[in-house]
């Protein structure tokens, strides 16, 4: 029998899934990358490879381990997730619309996902460094997110690479693909530049998975804001919409929240976009997001987000917005002496920008671009406000609140008042879109009548109407990998 030949547009997790699934269903697969051998990958490869999913218990997680004999694991509190978590940490987000079937997709499907990778050779590690509070010995994880692939982002995708060669599949380099090749009415090829040259290769169909509009400033402002003009961009340059452009102008449909997307508090200093050529520890160093210790402070000195308000995994994707609203679109996190062992790593790294004082009138002098005697109210009056009798716990939502500010810290509320006084400038920088193409949950891309487009597939993050409001941290890669199977497997027949 004919192999069904599939071109995949993109490098990243969910193009790799698509591309893995298309062969190991028979299909032969080429998949084209606009950027070169350096930065190809997207943002998948800047990622932390945190991956959210469904499990049980520990026995759903040992089989996925790399090192399954560490020690630690006797004294590891894995907890366990359920669907009806994950769906509720989902509907958390969506601003009370109801679940999509995409997103009952995702959580139905991600663990399956999560061992179908491992038994393409992606092996994980517990996220010990960053998931995990000590208590009495054990380390407890928090939060529903357990599980990162070994050697993070880059890892994950170099593993997938690895996979993708193992089975047959090719990937060429810059190439950029522009636009779609359509007879009667399905999608037959693409048509790319590379190295100046205009190229056309056919194909029995097609999987785009080339990223949202993130790094396109135009569409930044089109689909979100003016604001968003200044926001840096965390991960790759190269994912500028073009796969959402070149479906549309094939009849796609466009789906899911337009004025959404995953952002950050980053530090105010980064460059404009990530850069893979710094070591990939280094590159996470510019976000910021222990703020839940500490207090935000805009232009204005005043406090704008109940900084508490939960976990970091449910705030900092809408934290990195609420900063670039803010006027300017800078802020200062604010934190004291007896928090900073609780901070990141990326708070203490010698390119960290913070200023520093013995006393909060110092530091207010420090702060640039805010005026210090409002600034100096702000924090009394919130060290005034703290509830000095509960207890602060990071391992819990302690309660440990406010009381009486119209705008509350309603967990892990400590007084300022242990020297010295830290203060870091942050802006917002964004991560991901949330708009993107209508799909089902074979992964074909669909028209405005609700009809797949034949021979066309998206996935990963350029799909619409996963995440709407927010998004609980790791859903991403999970989301790349569930709908790039999918669509692997449905463009292989
Ligand atoms: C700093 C950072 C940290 C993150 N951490 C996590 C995390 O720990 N866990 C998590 O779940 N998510 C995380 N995310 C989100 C995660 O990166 C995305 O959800 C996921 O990587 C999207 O995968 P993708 O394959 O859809 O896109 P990408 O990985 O971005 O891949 C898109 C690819 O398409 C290519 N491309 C674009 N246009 C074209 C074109 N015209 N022709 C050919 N190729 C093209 C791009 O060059 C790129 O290689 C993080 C993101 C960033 C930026």
């Amino acid at each position: 029998m004919k192999k069904n030949h599939v071109i995949v547009i993109g490098s990243g997790n969910a193009a790799m899934c698509a591309a893995i699934a298309a062969l190991e269903r028979g299909a032969s697969v080429l998949m084209l990358e606009k950027a070169n051998t350096k930065e190809f990958g997207g943002n998948s490869r800047y990622t932390a490879g945190a991956m959210r999913f469904a499990y049980d218990d520990f026995n759903d997680l040992k089989p996925l381990l790399k090192n399954p004999t560490d020690e630690r694991l006797d004294r590891t509190d894995f907890g366990s997730y359920p669907k009806t978590k994950f769906l509720a940490d989902l509907q958390h987000f969506n601003e009370g619309e109801p679940l999509t079937d995409l997103q009952h997709f995702l959580v139905e499907e991600s663990l399956p996902t999560i061992q179908w990778l491992a038994s393409h050779n992606v092996r994980f590690d517990p996220i010990y460094a960053r998931q995990t509070f000590q208590k009495d010995g054990k380390y407890i994880f928090w939060g529903g997110l357990t599980l990162e692939s070994e050697g993070e982002g880059d890892g994950l995708v170099q593993a997938e690479l690895r996979e993708l060669m193992r089975l047959g599949g090719k990937i060429k380099y810059n190439c950029n693909v522009k636009s779609l090749l359509v007879e009667n009415g399905k999608v037959v090829g693409v048509r790319y530049r590379n190295y100046g040259k205009d190229v056309e290769a056919k194909a029995d169909s097609v999987v785009i998975a080339s990223g949202g509009f993130e790094a396109n400033k135009a569409l930044r402002i089109k689909y979100l804001g003016q604001n968003w003009a200044k926001a840096r961009v965390r991960g790759t340059r190269h994912n500028q919409g073009a796969g959402i452009e070149m479906a549309q102008s094939v009849g796609a449909s466009l789906n899911g929240h337009f004025g959404g997307c995953h952002a950050t508090p980053m530090d105010l200093h980064m460059p404009e976009y990530g850069n893979l050529n710094i070591p990939h520890i280094e590159r996470k160093h510019y976000r910021k997001i222990s703020y839940l210790f500490g207090v935000m402070l805009n232009a204005n000195g005043d406090r704008f987000v109940d900084e508490g308000a939960d976990f970091r995994n449910y705030t900092y994707a809408q934290f990195g917005k609420a900063v670039l609203e803010q006027p300017k679109q800078f802020a200062w996190q604010v934190f004291d002496a007896t928090v900073y062992p609780l901070l990141y790593g990326e708070y203490k790294t010698a390119d960290a920008s913070f200023v520093e004082a013995d006393t909060l009138e110092d530091l207010v002098q420090k702060l640039k671009g805010i005026p210090p005697e409002k600034a100096l109210a702000t924090l009394k009056a919130y060290n005034a406000a703290v509830h000095v009798e509960k207890t602060f716990d990071p391992t819990i939502k302690d309660g440990k609140n406010t009381i009486g500010l119209a705008l509350p810290k309603s967990n892990w509320a400590n007084r300022l008042e242990t020297p010295p006084f830290r203060a870091y400038p942050v802006t917002g920088g964004i991560t991901f879109t949330y708009g993107g193409v209508k799909v089902d949950k074979t992964g074909s891309v669909l028209n405005e009548n609700n009809e797949p487009i034949a021979g066309l597939f998206a996935c990963g993050e350029m799909v619409g109407g996963v995440f709407f409001y927010g998004y609980p941290g790791g859903s991403g890669l999970t989301s790349g990998a569930v709908f790039g199977r999918a669509a692997g497997y449905s463009a292989a027949q």
